[in-house]
């Protein structure tokens, strides 16, 4: 008998069975219950269809078979997804001579579906919170490049996934409603830490991004006034970065914890700016101090001429508008030229440094005696 028909043989009719490659087949069995004894027993039948030698022409061939098995929903629950995760279960089975002859799939972390899951539990748990902590960005003046400020970004370090990027984790706590928490965590972080460095910088500001939900809580404001009150930090030595993605023209509730942030004396900076679909009405109607010039028009500087001139118009409207204009994703020279010729009021990026742990980030400062010098 040829292989189809022996696996066929012992299939129950409301099976399906497909040739799907070079001496492979692709099988999907429907069982009325979860019940692993059943599925072993079939895949028990199925290899015993291939004890005896196959004939091929005039020769007796041994064959034997290796599966690998993904069952719904467990293992995914569309086509693709399980097709896909049988056949890395098939690639296990067909790497290993053992004596185990199918493979189950086996979930790695790697894999999409269950890194986020194990993103998300350890967010409810709150057991993300050991893990988590803030990184420091240098914020330098254009005028003598010294640091000014910095900006503080939020990092996940996992002994299983190693480093987890903000932009997942962030928005993985947005979803969950678990940003407030992690949010404020984050923010006392930054003002006890920005209050540390003014005693060597003492207008030193620390920049903390905002998610949008964080702007949304009544509460936002007094946590506010709070982390300032505990850390002892001046209210102007606080930014708060909102992401221009956040469009807000219907949401007067924001627009008035804006504005009551910038009468406590904290400032706030609009990130990413060129990247949403923010208008001049709303640099105009918003209370911002800060434009933060989207990476993307940064990163094109020097080799793009229709971004120099954005860059450099974005730059003038602020400064008619009295806001300073920070560029970041400053990652060489050129970049750094062309922007100061602009009059670009601060720069940040990887050519002075990356993000880097508070200890680290307090020898970037400059010494009282270099504070008094002419920079170079
Ligand atoms: P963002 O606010 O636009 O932060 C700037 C990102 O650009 C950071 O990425 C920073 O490491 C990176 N960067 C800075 N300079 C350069 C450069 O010269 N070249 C390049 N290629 N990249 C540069 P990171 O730390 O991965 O953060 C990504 C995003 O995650 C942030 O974008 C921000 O939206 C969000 N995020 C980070 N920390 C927090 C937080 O504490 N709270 C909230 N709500 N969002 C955060
Ligand atoms: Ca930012
Ligand atoms: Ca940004």
């Amino acid at each position: 008998l040829k292989s189809a028909e022996r696996i066929s043989a012992v299939l129950p009719l409301t099976s399906f069975l497909a040739r799907s490659g070079e001496g492979e087949f692709l099988c999907i069995l429907q069982f009325r219950e979860r019940n692993a004894a059943t599925l072993f027993k079939l895949l028990e039948d199925i290899s015993a269809q291939f004890d005896l030698p196959i004939k091929l022409s005039q020769h007796e061939v041994d064959a034997h078979l290796v599966g690998g098995i993904a069952t719904a929903p467990n293992d995914g629950d569309d086509p693709e997804t399980l097709h896909k995760h049988a056949m890395s279960a098939l690639y296990k089975a067909k790497k290993n001579t053992g004596r185990d002859r199918f493979y189950f799939y086996e979930p790695t972390l790697k894999d999409g579906s269950f890194r986020r899951l194990f993103i998300a539990s350890r967010i409810r748990s709150g057991d993300c919170l050991k893990e988590i902590f803030v990184h420091y960005q240098p914020i330098l003046s254009r005028e003598g490049r010294h640091v000014v400020g910095c900006e503080a970004l939020a990092r996940w370090e996992n002994s299983e996934l190693g480093q987890i990027s903000p932009t997942e984790f962030i928005a993985e706590a947005e979803r969950l409603g678990e940003i407030d928490t992690l949010g404020e965590i984050i923010l006392m972080k930054a003002c006890f830490d920005a209050k540390e460095w003014q005693k060597d910088l003492p207008d030193f500001y620390v920049s903390v991004n905002v998610s949008p939900i964080q702007l949304e809580d009544d509460a936002f404001v007094c946590k506010v006034k709070n982390a300032l009150a505990l850390s002892g930090l001046p209210p102007n030595s606080l930014k708060l970065e909102v992401t221009e993605q956040l469009y807000l023209p219907g949401s007067e509730s924001i627009l008035q914890r804006l504005k009551a942030l910038t009468d406590l004396g904290v400032r706030i900076a609009i990130d990413d700016f060129g990247s949403g679909y923010a208008s001049l009405n709303y640099m105009c109607c918003y209370p911002f101090q800060t434009l933060k010039i989207d990476q993307a028009f940064i990163k094109r500087l020097t080799q793009d001429k229709s971004s120099q001139v954005l860059v450099q118009s974005v730059i003038q409207i602020s400064k008619s508008l009295g806001l300073d204009t920070v560029a970041e994703g400053v990652e060489d020279l050129p970049t750094q030229k062309i922007l100061e010729q602009m009059g670009c009021d601060y720069l940040q990026g990887y050519l002075y440094s990356v993000p880097i742990e508070p200890g680290v980030f307090k020898r970037l400062l400059p010494t009282k005696k270099q504070q008094s010098e002419p920079n170079p």
